[in-house]
């Protein structure tokens, strides 16, 4: 995907501040942090949103949960816990369509969303 700005990301052609990088999935600090926390796990992979999700992903999936469990704890959210929250399409508020789970932490957060 030419246009996508996490694709940009994955490659190193837009800088991000990353936590942590394999073959799969890159994590990386939100741009713009809604919390003292707020990191966002990607599948290396385009995948647009999670309803363009494939049984072959779950894989994929299971694993970019548990990253972001580890980097969640790894960064002090263990005992309080988090937010972890996958937007999709329009009426999720997805502004990157670039499937990405987003891990918000360090303070209460509100509930429900707006
Ligand atoms: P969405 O609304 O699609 O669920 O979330 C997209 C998130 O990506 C937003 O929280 C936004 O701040 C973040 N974001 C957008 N562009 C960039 C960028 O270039 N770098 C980083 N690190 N985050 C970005
Ligand atoms: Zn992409």
């Amino acid at each position: 995907m030419n246009d996508c700005i996490f694709c940009a990301i994955i490659k190193g052609d837009i800088p991000s501040r990353k936590i942590y990088e394999d073959t799969e999935l890159l994590a990386f600090h939100d741009v713009n942090p809604q919390a003292p926390v707020h990191f966002l796990v990607i599948p290396k992979k385009h995948i647009r949103n999670i309803m363009e999700l494939e049984s072959g992903d779950s894989a994929l999936l299971g694993r970019l949960l548990f990253k972001a469990q580890e980097l969640a704890a790894a960064l002090g959210c263990a005992d309080r816990g988090a937010r972890f929250v996958i937007n999709c399409k329009s009426d999720g508020g997805q502004t990157v369509d670039h499937l990405h789970l987003h891990t918000l932490g360090g303070k209460p957060l509100g509930w429900p969303p707006g």
